[in-house]
């Protein structure tokens, strides 16, 4: 008996390439309707593979936000297709997308988001525990997590004890909970200073290289370009390019 998994693995539609783990095929988002209605995005295609960290550039209001909010399932187009998991899923409801979301896709914010009154491991225990309840000893997992990130020492503290370097690694501890494929970040390094700013994407660029994360970050620092593998120039809603600045780099 072939499994519904190998099955959809075998889609001619995703491709020879295995590693793509995520497609946009001419995907377009117009805000509001009539007078008022705003097309943030059109006719977008990009592939996401593992192994890969994809930088998402562009001037502010280009529509950046809205190509990593649909590639996560935080946003829903109004046109083109989303596959994953071998599968459009742009025409999901509300209730499918959760779950393919939570399997998928780990997030990490410019703000960190974290709770105030959780220590880095409760934050990171505690994420682990929603996206799966049965999950057992997630402590040990967040433990596990946290010493990955290089914060093993700190996982006691509370946030506000922590410099922003050491709140985004906790992020991104967050972010690994449940062994997402794919980490997504919008401007995970805005909040921080240049070097810091510089360690936390050289952690995602390990993430990616030892560990087969697909990471993809929404950036306006063109001193990250160093660590991609493509560069995707958004203007206007539109993709204008998508290069390989590190193609003859070694990392
Ligand atoms: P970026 O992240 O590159 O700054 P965004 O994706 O946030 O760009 O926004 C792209 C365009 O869509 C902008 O013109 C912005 O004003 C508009 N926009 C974003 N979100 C909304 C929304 N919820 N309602 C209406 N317009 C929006
Ligand atoms: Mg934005």
């Amino acid at each position: 008996m072939i499994s519904a998994l190998a099955l959809a693995e075998s889609l001619p539609s995703m491709g020879k390439a295995p590693d793509v783990l995520a497609r946009l095929v001419h995907v377009g988002k117009i805000y509001g309707a009539g007078e008022h209605a705003v097309a943030a995005l059109s006719n977008a295609s990009l592939d996401i593979r593992a192994g890969e960290v994809t930088l998402i550039e562009g001037p502010s209001g280009s529509g950046k936000t809205t190509l990593i909010s649909i590639l996560g399932l935080l946003l829903t187009p109004t046109s083109g297709e989303i596959w994953l998991e071998g599968r459009n899923v742009a025409g999901l409801g509300e209730r499918a997308l959760p779950p393919l979301r939570a399997r998928n896709f780990g997030f990490v914010f410019q703000g960190f988001n974290l709770f105030p009154a959780l220590s880095a491991l409760e934050n990171v225990a505690m994420a682990i525990q929603m996206k799966d309840p049965k999950f057992k000893k997630p402590r040990d997992e967040a433990r596990r997590l946290l010493e990955l990130v290089g914060l093993g020492p700190r996982m006691h503290h509370l946030p506000a004890d922590l410099s922003g370097g050491q709140k985004q690694r906790v992020a991104i501890a967050r972010a690994l909970g449940g062994n997402p494929p794919i980490l997504v970040g919008d401007e995970p390094t805005a909040a921080l200073d240049t070097k810091t700013a510089l360690s936390v994407m050289e952690l995602l660029r390990e993430l990616a290289s030892e560990r087969g994360r697909a990471v993809v970050v929404v950036t306006h620092d063109p001193r990250l370009e160093r660590f991609a593998d493509r560069v995707v120039r958004v203007e206007d809603g539109l993709i204008q390019s998508i290069s390989s600045p590190s193609a003859t780099a070694s990392h």
